[in-house]
């Protein structure tokens, strides 16, 4: 025990130390875990290089905690510790993955006839403390996104830890996500096998007890959209009988839960041929393979422009029962939001318009920079120019396996709100 502390307090004195302005410590005091270039008082901190672990102190000299140093970014600290007394070596940072996955009980790493969730978020970033650090589990292999210079610096130290967790089969990690480059990062387009077994060309994974195939290289994100499993789970209770129109449809899910849970029809539209193909594939698995499932509603597959099919199917007069809109994400940051809100509306009252009476809008925005606030005016608007009354039924956010740590609110990216026509 004595032997430990004297380890982590010699750490301690070869740990340089970046000093912040006056008055610039408050966010750090609340436990959110990034600190801007503009707070650090540059002449009073020594130099320290990508990724390396410093000590942070305010400009009264006490010590805030410790942080990865990221030279080339606006957030130039990423806190690992606000504990004085805790350097994060590699044993502390192995310790906040295995915590990590140890709060997703829930969920398992195999498919099991028993268990109806065989993919999920293992860790989520900033919300599970380790910042940067995106690991997706489908059915044993793990897919990692590293977007900070911390996570590049700890990559052995996280792949082990992962390994080490029962279940897993392997690590990849995909190097393709934009915002490896405002860290200073190497972007490229394969999917790196790190440890254990590389993952088959289509992984089947179960969720909420539907199959479905899911392209770990080529995909969106990881390859799946694992943050709308509940929003998924909540539209197929709602679509018994409907005819179900799944915008921005990606490989099916949302119109798979829908007919899972009895729609009538489900058409399914994306500008993506490749989404589409995966998307008609995963309707043949889940029909084939789905001993619950006993009727089969009627599927099409629309390749289009939602902006632009939406239209169509006003000018042309057709009514849907459910209509989903999932759309990418609009506003990359606070500049974009007046434009995206723009265009979440012009869907938004396209969409009200083609429901019948009783029709249900699962509408969402996955812009972190658009607030709930926000999107619920827009809705609010939408509404009033289609002349119809909506009933709010329900909201949803991101699945418990992307949590939000309290003290890091831009974690929260994913709104939905469900809305029933009077
Ligand atoms: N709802 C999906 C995820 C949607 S992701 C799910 O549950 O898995 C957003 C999708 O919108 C992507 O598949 C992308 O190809 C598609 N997309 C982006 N812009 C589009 C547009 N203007 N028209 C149609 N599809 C679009």
């Amino acid at each position: 025990m004595l032997a430990g502390l004297q380890v982590r307090r010699d750490q301690a004195h070869t740990v340089k130390r970046i000093v912040l302005r006056g008055g610039r410590e408050r966010s750090c005091e609340w436990r959110h875990p990034w600190i801007f270039s503009g707070a650090v008082d540059e002449a009073k901190s020594e130099v320290a290089s990508l990724g390396e672990t410093v000590e942070v102190v305010s400009s009264k000299g006490a010590s805030l905690g410790y942080a990865a140093f990221s030279p080339a970014s606006q957030i130039r600290l990423r806190m690992i510790s606000f504990d004085p007394g805790v350097v994060p070596d590699e044993a502390y940072i192995s310790s906040l993955v295995s915590a990590s996955i140890a709060r997703r009980a829930s969920f398992i790493i195999h498919h099991s006839s028993f268990i109806p969730n065989s993919a999920a978020r293992l860790v989520n970033a900033e919300n599970d403390f380790l910042p940067g650090v995106v690991a997706d589990c489908y059915d044993g292999f793990v897919v990692l996104q590293l977007t900070s210079a911390f996570a590049e610096a700890h990559r052995e130290t996280i792949v082990s830890a992962l390994m080490a967790a029962e279940g897993v089969k392997g690590v990849s990690e995909r190097r393709d996500i934009d915002s490896r480059r405002k860290e200073g990062l190497a972007v490229d387009e394969e999917l790196h096998v790190l440890a254990g077994a590389e993952p088959p060309e289509l992984i089947e994974i179960a969720e909420n007890d539907i199959r479905y195939f899911v392209d770990v290289r080529k995909g969106h994100k990881t390859g799946f959209y694992l943050d709308q499993r509940e929003a998924r789970a909540l539209v197929g209770s709602l679509a018994a009988g409907r005819n179900v129109l799944n915008c921005f449809s990606y490989t099916g899910g949302f119109g798979l839960a829908a007919a899972a849970g009895g729609a009538a029809s489900v058409t399914q539209v994306d500008v993506s041929s490749d989404a589409l193909a995966l998307a008609r594939r995963n309707e043949e698995l889940m029909f084939n393979h789905s001993s619950f499932i006993t009727h089969h509603s009627s599927f099409s597959y629309v390749e289009a422009d939602v902006f632009l099919y939406l239209r169509k199917c006003r000018d042309a007069g057709k009514k849907f029962d459910l209509i989903v809109l999932d759309p990418p994400k609009f506003a990359e940051s606070k500049a974009q939001v007046m434009k995206a809100a723009r265009g979440y509306k012009d869907i938004n009252l396209l969409a009200m318009k083609l429901l019948a009476p009783g029709g249900i809008l699962a509408t969402f925005s996955c812009s972190g920079a658009m607030t709930t606030e926000l999107f619920d005016k827009i809705l609010a608007e939408a509404a009033n120019d289609a002349k119809r009354d909506f009933q709010m039924i329900a909201r949803t956010r991101q699945a418990a396996d992307h949590p939000v740590a309290l003290s890091f609110p831009e974690g929260l990216y994913l709104k939905g709100v469900i809305l029933r026509s009077a």
